[in-house]
């Protein structure tokens, strides 16, 4: 997928974020820059008016499909509901994101340490698999919350 986009003269990243600027539903987005690199990225991006064609949205949908379960949409409503015990599974998975997916150990912790007490010890009890079945992202949450309990508790 990078390739394609190289080829047009801007990253896999700055394509993601011009679909979504590009997409009339969604407003604002929140997105992290720590450091001058990505800032300019980002402003790059914003800059290049060249639209993204039918097949670089198509591409951008297979990745989302394909990387859905590495990716929590926060949807808490729907998971927690589903666990006869309180976890606060999208807190949990989105500390899980800190550590693994922007490799911020120090933010991951520093959420972590602020679940309620009893949490961990429900995440190693409960049973996810009514959870499983209907997350719209098909996340393995059980497995992926006892990895973040394991490695960060
Ligand atoms: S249902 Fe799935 S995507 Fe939604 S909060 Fe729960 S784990 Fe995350």
């Amino acid at each position: 997928m990078t390739e394609n986009f190289l080829k047009k003269d801007y990253t896999a990243e700055q394509a993601k974020l011009k679909v979504v600027w590009e997409n009339p539903h969604i407003a604002s987005i929140c997105s992290a820059m720590p450091n001058m690199t990505i800032l300019q990225a980002n402003i790059d991006a914003a800059l290049n008016k060249q639209r993204l064609s039918e097949n670089d949205r198509q591409r951008l949908e297979q990745y989302a499909q394909e990387t859905a379960p590495g990716y929590c949409a926060g949807c808490a409503h729907i998971c927690e509901s589903a666990v006869d015990l309180d976890v606060p599974i999208s807190d949990i998975l989105r500390c899980s994101m800190y550590a693994h997916g922007y490799g911020s150990r120090d933010m991951a912790l520093s959420l972590f340490n602020t679940l309620p007490a009893g949490a961990q010890e429900n995440v190693f009890k409960a049973d996810y698999s009514k959870a499983e079945k209907s997350c719209p992202q098909k996340i393995q949450i059980g497995r992926v919350l006892k990895r973040a309990c394991e490695d960060l508790g």
